[in-house]
């Protein structure tokens, strides 16, 4: 293997090239871990990421109320007993500051700063097929040539910030909340208007509907929504959750979703009455169950799908006093319970009867563009603002490797590719870009439905060992073929087509990006069934994977 050098870059010869075994775009959640592992089998390996810090996810969206909707327990690394159980949550569902905290006990823990490159973007990565090689570059006007290429760019790390026109005009400040400062945000006294109500922007809305003088909600499509109950904990519940250590790192990787709950009870199997009892007794849960381990017929049958989509809705009617402006604009009418992301809340709902909030319907009357005084609506209504906040989402799974210059094998470009169509094999690699390896894309549970970190972790373990295979087998390069890829993208799609997610919209099917090519982004087979799918591929010595 290669050690570090420093040679001069062919061609100019005017820059230093560096020269790595592997790099890692991003030191968030999948990063840190695969920068962990290579290095520990022995690689030259280093980590690349834009921000200043480590977090991926958890820096960048630091906007006012962010925090998991996963148990904090379950969202973890479950690779060391002692890493896990040195440290403690406060509580259920912690918020931005203590996850970000967490994951730099993390950093400083496996000793990992001193192979980050923060500040620094990777602007293209291209492979030369004379030397199987990748050249990589950066902002800061380096060139890295390395044998692997690992994207770890988090499945939602591409905002949608640029998408009325007028932006720049607007006199008033103005955040996408993927990109929210460091410097803190006052809403004293202005009138803020909030677009999007996503899983993000309702932990916005609720957050900031007390402290802004007059908060404005644009309300375009319905979002069911589920109450979160988010107790502190003691130091007996910390001892609790940590005492079941062993038993998450044998359930977690081997549910649907990778929660430590899982679909049990099968709907024909229960009395309407017992139906009920167990929809209310997991309601009360406050947690995501009622999407992810009630009836997993939900996600395919429409007549199952509608009375649990109706319970649902009853629960959101109550809590918004059967207002029926309100519940109008703010419950789903036409696309069931479970094909959206389900978003985890406390007091949103009870934000909108606030005097302050006011949900402004924007289905049939667009916002047209953003102008110095606030939003102009199509019909020429001006809403005039102080502030506005784009919760307006991400191009999910894709954006973040689509808007890097990644060009694989005859100069075929990426952003290319998946703008025809988006392949991917397993999630895991790409036909045409050799010793390429890719987590959080499309096409396996960790593009969407799925805890990122159980499933983040089986990808970087897939994808070391992989690696750790190669090494041993005297091969240099890894690509999967034609046929396996094609196998992999029809099962995808008959796994997908079987879902009522694929019959809906949104970022879960990239309808949310304009010209996106229409695909369901996460494999919806389950976690479980993913995970025995990758150790077959590779105890089968990567069959479909060839290698040279
Ligand atoms: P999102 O779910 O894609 O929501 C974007 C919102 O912006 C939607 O309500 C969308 O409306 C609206 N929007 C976009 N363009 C618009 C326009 N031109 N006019 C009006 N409305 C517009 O994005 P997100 O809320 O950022 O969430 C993305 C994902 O991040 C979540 O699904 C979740 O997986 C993750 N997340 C997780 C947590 C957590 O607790 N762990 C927290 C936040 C986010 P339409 O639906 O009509 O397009």
């Amino acid at each position: 293997m290669d050690v570090e050098t420093k040679e001069k870059a062919s061609g100019n010869g005017s820059s230093d090239t560096k020269k790595l075994d592997a790099l890692v775009i991003g030191a968030g959640v999948a990063g840190l871990y695969q920068l962990h592992l290579l290095r520990k089998q022995g690689l030259n390996v280093r980590a690349y990421d834009s921000a200043s810090d480590v977090g991926g996810t958890w820096y960048w969206n630091r906007y006012p109320g962010a925090r998991f909707d996963s148990e904090a327990y379950i969202y973890q690394y479950l690779f060391d007993e002692d890493l896990y159980k040195d440290w403690s949550w406060s509580e259920r569902f912690p918020g931005q500051p203590e996850i970000e905290r967490w994951m730099q006990y993390i950093t400083d823990r496996l000793d990992l700063r001193k192979d980050i490159q923060f500040s620094t973007k990777i602007t293209e990565a291209h492979y030369n097929e004379d030397t199987n090689r990748w050249t990589v570059k950066t902002d800061q006007g380096e060139t890295i040539d390395t044998q692997y290429l690992i994207t770890c760019c988090g499945m939602l790390s591409a905002p949608l910030d640029k998408i009325f026109p007028g932006q720049d005009s607007f006199k008033g400040e103005i955040f996408h909340t993927g990109h929210w400062p460091h410097e803190p945000v006052d809403f004293a006294g202005k009138r803020v208007g909030v677009i999007g109500i996503g899983a993000t922007g309702i932990q916005v809305i609720q957050t900031i509907a007390s402290e802004a003088e007059q908060l404005k909600v644009f309300v375009r499509t319905p979002q069911y929504v589920l109450p979160m109950l988010n107790p502190k904990y003691s130091a007996d519940d910390v001892k609790a959750y940590k005492a079941r250590f062993k038993e998450f790192q044998e359930v977690l990787p081997n549910t649907f979703t990778g929660f430590e709950y899982d679909f049990e009870v099968a709907w024909e199997d229960l009395t309407p009455e017992e139906r009920r009892e167990r929809l209310e007794n997991i309601y009360a849960d406050g947690s995501l169950k009622l999407w992810l381990a009630s009836f997993s017929e939900i996600f395919f049958d429409e007549e199952i799908s509608e009375e649990v989509s109706e319970f649902v809705r009853e629960k959101m009617r109550e809590r918004l006093k059967h207002d029926p402006r309100l519940c109008d604009l703010l419950i789903p009418k036409d696309y069931g319970f479970g094909t959206h992301r389900v978003p985890l809340e406390m007091d949103y709902l009870e934000a909108y009867l606030r005097p302050n909030v006011e949900a402004v319907g924007v289905r049939d009357n667009p916002i047209e563009a953003v102008v110095p005084e606030g939003l102009k609506m199509a019909d020429g209504t001006v809403h005039e603002l102080d502030m506005i906040i784009m919760a307006t989402g991400f191009d999910a799974g894709t954006g973040a490797l689509t808007r890097i210059d990644i060009r694989g094998r005859e100069g075929r470009s990426l952003t290319e590719d998946w703008g025809n169509a988006i392949r991917t094999t397993m999630g895991l690699q790409v036909h045409g870009y050799p010793n390429m390896f890719t987590t959080a894309v499309p096409l396996a549970p960790s593009a969407a439905l799925c805890n990122m970190t159980t499933c983040l972790q089986q990808q970087a373990e897939w994808i070391n060992d992989c690696i750790l295979y190669m090494r041993d087998q005297d091969r240099t390069v890894i690509e999967p073929t034609a046929e396996m890829e094609d196998a992999w993208v029809a099962h995808h799609n008959e796994t997908a087509d079987a879902t009522l997610i694929s019959k809906t919209t949104g970022w879960y099917l990239g309808s949310n990006v304009p010209g996106k090519p229409r695909c369901v982004l996460s494999y919806t087979g389950g976690v479980g069934t993913y995970r025995q799918k990758c150790d077959e591929v590779a105890a089968g010595g990567y069959q479909g994977f060839a290698m040279r």
